[in-house]
């Protein structure tokens, strides 16, 4: 069939959920019975999201084949059910450093390397090479309708419009209604700005999706539909969700938007979307049984509370998918370790919690308080789960409290110690720049049967083959057999090997491991198969979590947590 093609910009202000509404979008289509993607093109200069700080831009989101990315990528692998990789981020700066490395090996032959139309045919290239296997592909331009920075993506979506004919192009742009609250009415004008704006690079919008506090009426749709002469049933109401993201292919789908992109696709659906899985986790979100309040123990300075569920977006996410399946209602309190390390008396809040989570960190600030957080989840028997640092801490704190092994450490914060168990790798030693140069990306682990983990993979058909084809040779390692799995990584030091032994001794079990080509063991999982749920994982598990396939770590502690 003929390559289809979905733009989606915004207009008025970002921040507005463009990311998940271009997720349910492409959710929707494959409802339909077409294979599609999502592309994210991010016009800052930039390489990637890998330098970014979290406050700064939200988490950095990891793909399999190794890309730091942003986190909207995210967004598509939990809606689409597959794995995006990391070409399906394009920056203003992928662009130009592609440009002039090729500028200076000579491959220009002489000519003058100009904007245009070199900038919009390289990012075209970009856009189809990631497309390559699929019917359609959605577009997604980060940023807002106005934004110099944009031009020449716009630029270079009117060009591959050209090359492939109108007709196999929807442009959707997500405006943002407000209600100014000393008039209290929903204002049209910004949306009209926007559209007149997307107009000026010749692009005239197919659908307009309006985001607003409220749904939108028959008033402001008349307006629309009048100032921008687009029929009404293409005008769309996005209202703000009550309770979670994934109500909202449901809720486009209420105004048949899947039916009406197909139509003027010219397509006809392939198949008949079934939602009645998804309607009913979505329900268990709405509607929870029970609720049950989990404690995030992090360090979080100088973070307000919006910005901070921004950099934990996939935590959140994975803790909410495995909710969906137990119908119950998470309470999460993001507690700074800091405070424990201040005041150690106020470790006892931590009783009030039916779970405890120490995230992924760097650095030395606030991992005494975290391992505090740790003693006492292990001592009370608290379900825990540790996520790469949650499991390096975890160990430490097995290995001094447990092991009496008196001041154990990290070398990422103590050089010195005599009890270095958590080690960097030699192949790290001698990192000289900052942008991709962890362990990253997705890596095969040999389970350890008849653990609680690996237990919980099995249940959750992890252990199919084919998750490992996204796998490069060197990340498969020597990881044979049944019972391998894969898990996304981000990080630079290990569990070292010399004090495995010992841990083990003292009731600490490893439930996984990654085996490199050399023949070197890296562990990926802990346990203590003695109380109730106490995991860490050297992984990202948030990473692989979708609604319909919740993340086998997560689902596990939630089960843990509610009863
Ligand atoms: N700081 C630790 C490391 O680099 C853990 C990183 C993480 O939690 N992502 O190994």
């Amino acid at each position: 069939m003929e390559k289809k093609f979905i733009v989606v910009a915004g207009g008025v202000m970002s921040g507005v959920g463009k990311g998940v509404a271009t997720a349910s979008i492409g959710k929707i289509l494959q409802e339909y019975g077409y294979k599609t993607t999502a592309i994210k093109i991010d016009p800052y200069i930039n390489i990637d999201a890998g330098t970014l700080r979290p406050t700064e831009h939200g988490e950095v989101w990891v793909t399999s084949d190794g890309g730091e990315i942003d986190q909207d990528l995210g967004n598509y692998e939990r809606f689409l059910g597959q794995e995006i990789p990391k070409v399906n981020n394009i920056t203003t700066g992928q662009i130009y450093k592609t440009l002039i490395e090729k500028e200076r090996r000579g491959d220009f032959l002489g000519k003058t390397v100009q904007f245009i139309p070199h900038v919009p045919n390289e990012i075209k290239k970009r856009i189809l090479e990631a497309g390559n296997d699929f019917d359609i592909i959605l577009i997604e331009i980060g940023g807002t309708i106005g934004d110099y920075e944009n031009i020449p993506f716009l630029f270079a979506v009117k060009s591959l419009e050209r090359d492939y004919g109108e007709g196999n192009f929807v442009y959707v742009l997500i405006t943002y209604l407000p209600i100014p609250s000393h008039i209290n009415e929903m204002k049209t004008k910004p949306t009209q700005t926007a559209i007149r704006l997307l107009t000026e690079s010749g692009i005239f919008p197919d659908i307009i999706l309006c985001r607003a506090k409220e749904p939108l009426d028959d008033v402001r749709r008349n307006r629309i539909e009048e100032y921008a002469n687009i029929k009404k049933e293409f005008i769309i109401s996005a209202p703000d969700i009550k309770k979670t993201i994934y109500s909202i292919p449901l809720n486009f789908e209420k105004e048949d938007l899947g039916l009406k992109i197909l139509n003027k696709l010219s397509l006809k659906p392939l198949k008949f979307p079934d939602w009645s899985k998804w309607r009913s986790l979505v329900e268990g979100i709405e509607n929870p049984k029970k609720e049950i309040k989990i404690a995030i123990v992090g360090k979080y300075l100088d973070i307000g509370n919006y910005i901070l569920k921004d950099s934990y977006i996939s935590i959140n996410e994975a803790l909410t998918h495995a909710s969906a399946h137990f119908s119950v209602g998470l309470d999460i309190d993001w507690i700074d370790a800091k405070s424990f390390e201040r005041h150690p008396e106020t470790i006892e809040i931590l009783k009030r919690y039916k779970g405890i989570i120490v995230p992924g960190g760097f650095g030395e600030s606030g991992v005494e308080g975290k391992m505090m957080a740790i003693k006492f989840a292990r001592e009370n028997n608290i379900p825990y789960l540790g996520l790469c640092y949650g499991l390096q801490l975890a160990i430490i704190e097995f290995a001094r409290n447990v092991c009496n092994m008196e001041n154990a450490h990290t070398t990422e914060v103590m050089k010195e110690t005599k009890y270095p168990v958590i080690d960097i790798m030699d192949e790290q030693k001698d990192v000289k720049q900052k942008g991709g140069t962890m362990r990253l990306g997705s890596y095969a682990c040999v389970l350890k049967e008849n653990t609680k983990i690996f237990n919980l993979y099995s249940k959750l058909g992890r252990f199919e083959m084919d998750k490992l084809k996204y796998l490069t040779e060197k990340n498969k390692g020597n990881c044979n057999g049944e019972f391998v799995i894969s898990e996304k990584h981000r990080h630079r030091y290990e569990v070292n090997p010399e004090f495995i032994k010992e841990l083990e001794s003292k009731g600490l079990v490893f439930s996984g491991y990654h085996e490199r080509k050399d023949g070197t063991r890296l562990m990926e999982f802990i346990e203590i198969p003695d109380n109730k749920f106490f995991i860490g994982t050297q992984s990202h598990p948030e990473f692989t979590s979708s609604l319909q396939h919740p993340s086998p770590l997560f689902y596990g502690f939630v089960e843990a947590c509610s009863d």
